[in-house]
């Protein structure tokens, strides 16, 4: 394995809290310059994959259209920041995130993500202070995050709290308690219903950020049935404002 390789893995694999990642970091910094995964050229300070040029460029926005989208009522607002399609860009980012261990990019999407939400959507980032929100990543299944070594919504956090410092809901303060009920043949509505009881509450501390505007935050939403279930268990838990933040819209 090369240097290179072996310092990336380490770094995907470390604790992103730990001062160890950093270390990494700055090793790899002097021993291989980062080149961005789209153009190869170089990354802003910072970043760890990807130049914002390329971000802009090539991840096609969906503003303003999250403003027909149709919610429960107890998800006060939802917004993604890019479409999500095959063969897309932000498809292959996701899925090096996901399944080649780029945590990197998670955290890089997330920070984008981020500033675009500011710029955007002003409004909604004036209720989403350091003081009273709390970001909560949707919790993955014990099994599929041994598997992949870290939720990859933590990445995506990450990367966000560098823009609008929030408090992240510790892991494992829920939990996904089902691997993943078939949802085959179901509609939109029974999806729903099949979701129903897969988020469980782990540690009773969630119940003192009740008073905190939660931003659930998700890769990406499709039919929403996940997300919506998780934000209907904080609404249960006496939440009165919950909203969602995803990178993409399938
Ligand atoms: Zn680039």
């Amino acid at each position: 394995m090369l240097i290179k390789e072996f310092i990336s893995f380490k770094l995907s694999k470390s604790n992103a809290k730990s001062g160890i990642r950093s270390t990494y970091r700055q090793i790899l910094d002097i021993v291989a310059p980062k080149a961005c995964l789209i153009c190869n050229g170089l990354i802003p300070k910072g970043s760890e994959s990807l130049c914002h040029h390329c971000v802009l460029r090539y991840l096609p926005r969906m503003y303003p259209e999250n403003r027909g989208t149709m919610l429960p009522g107890f998800v006060r607002w939802k917004v993604s920041i890019w479409y999500f399609k095959e063969g897309q860009w932000l498809q292959t980012l996701i899925h090096r995130l996901k399944y080649s261990s780029d945590y990197g990019v998670g955290s890089d999407l997330g920070h984008m993500a981020a500033l675009l939400f500011l710029s955007r959507y002003p409004h909604l980032a004036k209720e989403l202070t350091p003081e009273n929100s709390l970001i909560i990543p949707v919790p993955i299944h014990p099994k599929r995050r041994r598997k992949r070594g870290y939720n990859q919504s933590y990445a995506i956090a990450e990367g966000w709290k560098n823009v609008l410092s929030s408090t992240i809901l510790d892991e494992g303060v829920l939990s996904r308690t089902q691997f993943r009920p078939s949802q085959v043949g179901l509609n939109k509505y029974d999806r729903r219903e099949n979701m129903r009881g897969i988020y469980s509450v782990e540690d009773p501390i969630i119940y003192t950020y009740r008073l905190k505007h939660v931003l659930v935050l998700d890769d990406v939403i499709t039919t929403g049935a996940t997300c919506y279930e998780l934000c209907g268990l904080l609404n249960r838990l006496g939440f009165k404002r919950v909203s969602i933040l995803t990178l993409g819209q399938a």
